[in-house]
């Protein structure tokens, strides 16, 4: 019995009843002693600090006085008959006001003797008092003061109107400590232990609730974060391995005709290092029967859609299918256009699949595509419906995925029996951290170094009183035949003003460029996407020299003419989309900028981030910015902010701890792969216990 000590329903808590348990579960998901033991405090409350009245100031929330009452009385001038004690130190005097219980509380108060009290400090004109503080003999709290540190839950409206406050909280994790010491086991080994000089995890929790002292609150800290990352690090670890060597994949071994003769005839420019040093990752994942998951990090310009096309080309060598899935259906079709463009003259098929495809087109494509006729499928996410199916899919690249959820990417496991290797290129660049903590099952690539020539991005920012001097340099641009985009904001909640705003923007646009000198294209969401793709095509073509958007461009698109990106309202952007759309110029060799407008007054958080974007061009300095003003969960979308969870941790503050544990995970597995050893007991137990809803174990024992 004793071992399940923890895992026993709150309902048999010593001061739960049936009322407390209910509210407990349904507002803090506090189902077992475990859960109300990890329902950790989120601050605390220096207890051995003192306030001197005289000192008081409005910004105090709680506070602690030593004094006397001096007076006590009852007042009735409002609707409430209230106790009023006059509580004084040495020279200054505060109200301490009751309302409730004062028959008991006016015999129990002695005048004049010193007493501490502790409670929310309220103003009203100037005047400070407290409502129903904690008030205690000093003697009797020097002698009781037994933590320093007051931990402080966070509660619900619906639990304080019922009475489970701070203090009752506290007195039930209290009770879980009355008879658990022997029942709270080690779930680390010996090695951690003695590495880190970590606290027993029974003394770790306890002093998370009830810190004697600061030191030993730091250390509970440590320990209990620790544990947090290294259980989940360990997950990623032995997934990674399960992936190898459970999953068998293809090996293409070969490199062939498609890729030597690609390589030899068809390639414009030779590969920047950092491109072969992708590509020789890949073609070892290629070789090793295993199967490949690799996440390919880029800055926008980087050039991984090559990379991805050689990919393709050894996979095609060995005899079998490949896709390549973007998120929008205007990138599905730049893929389309670029790759067909640059096989030309090999021998391969290279189709499209996007929501526009015809019904018509489709059977056909359907059938060629089962019997293995064609060799590039591009599309966007149509391509992981049922219907679609490979004859061989042996290859597929998503790109752009941090539009992709999880779940997207495991429907490509299910085309073949055999599961293809699969490639995610991201560029948006996610800081190491956060890497390792939603990617830690895949093996990373990163092109950190643009193609040669490139020149920085001369990013300025500019607002509206200066926009004839905008207009004016924009002409100039255009007089030496360069090209230009104008952005305008479409955020979902503001849609109808939004669209408003793009199309005075492009009025005002076609006033300030006339017609007879300058050709203007428009793109926005609503369009056709046969207008869309005439628009685009206009503009890349050269026909126009202007393209007036939304942010349907954000993503991708390649146009090396253009040089100048003009964004308004930029304070209204995040930082990832500003990058990426200042991505969309500097492509080709001619000096690039681009222009920030906005408003003359800005938010502080606009402020850093234009200002960021004015510093830097490197895609992770920004992601680190973005990641510190907006937490982690919103750089990746809800989709998988939800493996950001954590009870204690915090992977921006604690980045150094998260990095220890993933390497004492990965040394733990490779010294012990199946946790035979009997130091490695506890935590494979522990590890058993808190993934035993998991199929990976199976895989592992
Ligand atoms: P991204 O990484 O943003 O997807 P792209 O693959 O679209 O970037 O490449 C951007 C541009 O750089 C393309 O025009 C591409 O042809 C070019 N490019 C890619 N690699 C090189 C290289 N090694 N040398 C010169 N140009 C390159
Ligand atoms: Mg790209």
């Amino acid at each position: 019995m004793k071992q399940n000590y923890l895992i026993t329903p709150i309902d048999y808590l010593k001061g739960v009843g049936p009322n407390r348990a209910d509210l407990l579960k349904s507002e803090l998901k506090v189902f077992t002693y475990k859960d109300l033991l990890y329902n950790f405090p989120f601050r605390y409350i220096d207890k051995t600090k003192y306030h001197k009245i005289s000192e008081l100031e409005n910004t105090n929330s709680y506070v602690q006085i030593i004094g006397k009452f001096i007076d006590l009385k009852y007042s009735s001038n409002s609707k409430f008959k209230r106790l009023i004690g006059i509580f004084s130190d040495e020279n200054d005097e505060i109200e301490i006001v009751w309302f409730k219980g004062t028959k008991w509380i006016e015999k129990s108060i002695q005048l004049n003797k010193k007493y501490v009290v502790y409670g929310k400090l309220n103003s009203f004109n100037n005047r400070f008092s407290i409502v129903h503080p904690e008030s205690e003999i000093l003697e009797k709290h020097n002698k009781s003061l037994k933590n320093s540190l007051l931990p402080i839950y966070s509660s619900t409206e619906l639990l304080s109107s019922k009475g489970i406050n701070n203090k009752l909280l506290r007195d039930l994790v209290y009770n879980i400590f009355e008879n658990s010491e022997k029942t709270i086991k080690e779930n680390l080994n010996r090695n951690l232990n003695e590495k880190y000089k970590l606290i027993p995890r029974y003394e770790a929790l306890f002093n998370i609730h009830f810190p004697k002292n600061q030191l030993q609150l730091s250390k509970a800290q440590f320990r209990l974060k620790y544990e947090e990352f290294f259980f989940i690090q360990l997950q990623f670890v032995f997934k990674y391995l399960i992936n190898k060597n459970k999953f068998k994949g293809f090996n293409f071994s070969k490199v062939g005709n498609f890729f030597n003769d690609f390589y030899n005839n068809n390639l414009e420019f030779e590969l920047t290092s950092a491109q072969k040093n992708v590509i020789r990752d890949i073609r070892k994942d290629f070789s090793t029967n295993a199967q490949m998951n690799r996440l390919l990090q880029g800055d926008v310009g980087s050039g991984k859609t090559i990379v991805a096309l050689l990919s393709c080309l050894i996979a095609i060598d060995n005899n079998y299918q490949t896709t390549i899935i973007a998120p929008t259906e205007i990138l599905a079709q730049q893929h389309y256009n670029s790759i067909k463009n640059s096989v030309e003259g090999l021998k391969i098929n290279v189709e499209i699949l996007t929501g526009s495809t015809t019904k018509k087109e489709r059977i056909n494509l359907f059938d060629n595509l089962k019997r293995g006729q064609i060799n590039i499928l591009i599309g966007t996410h149509a391509i992981l419906e049922d219907k679609v199916i490979f004859k061989n899919l042996g290859l597929a690249i998503i790109d752009e995925q941090h539009r992709f959820g999880v779940a997207q990417r495991s429907k490509l496991w299910k085309k073949n029996n055999t599961p293809p290797h699969i490639l995610v290129m991201t560029a948006t660049p996610i800081p190491r951290t956060l890497a390792m903590s939603v990617y830690g099952d895949l093996d990373i690539s990163i092109i950190d170094e643009l193609p040669p020539g490139r020149k920085l991005i001369k990013t300025v920012h500019r607002t509206d009183k200066n926009r004839l001097k905008v207009f004016r340099f924009l002409k100039d641009e255009i007089k030496k035949g360069r090209q230009i985009y104008i952005v305008y904001p479409l955020i979902e909640e503001s849609k109808k003003m939004d669209y408003k705003d793009l199309m005075d923007g492009y009025e005002s646009i076609t006033r300030e460029f006339p017609k007879e000198n300058y050709q203007i294209s428009i793109l926005h969401g609503k369009m056709k996407n046969e207008d869309k793709s005439y628009e685009m095509k206009r503009f890349k073509d050269g026909e126009t020299q202007i393209m007036v958007s939304t942010t349907v461009i954000e993503v991708g698109v390649n146009i090396p003419n253009a040089s100048v990106m003009v964004i308004e309202s930029a304070e209204r952007f995040g930082l990832s989309q500003l990058h990426q759309l200042r991505g969309r110029v500097g492509r080709g060799s001619e000096n690039s900028f681009c222009i920030l407008m906005s408003k003359y007054k800005i938010s502080n958080e606009a402020k850093i981030r234009i200002k960021t974007m004015c510093n830097t061009n490197d895609g992770f300095k920004i992601s680190e910015v973005d990641m510190n003003l907006r937490g982690p969960g919103n750089i990746l979308g809800t989709q998988q902010s939800g493996l950001l969870n954590f009870k204690i941790a915090d992977i921006i503050k604690d980045k150094d701890i998260l990095e220890l544990a993933r390497q004492d995970a990965k040394s733990l597995i490779t010294n012990d792969p199946q946790l035979r050893h009997t130091d490695n007991q506890e935590i494979k137990n522990e590890y058993i216990k808190l993934n035993k809803n998991s199929i990976l174990w199976k895989h592992i024992s």
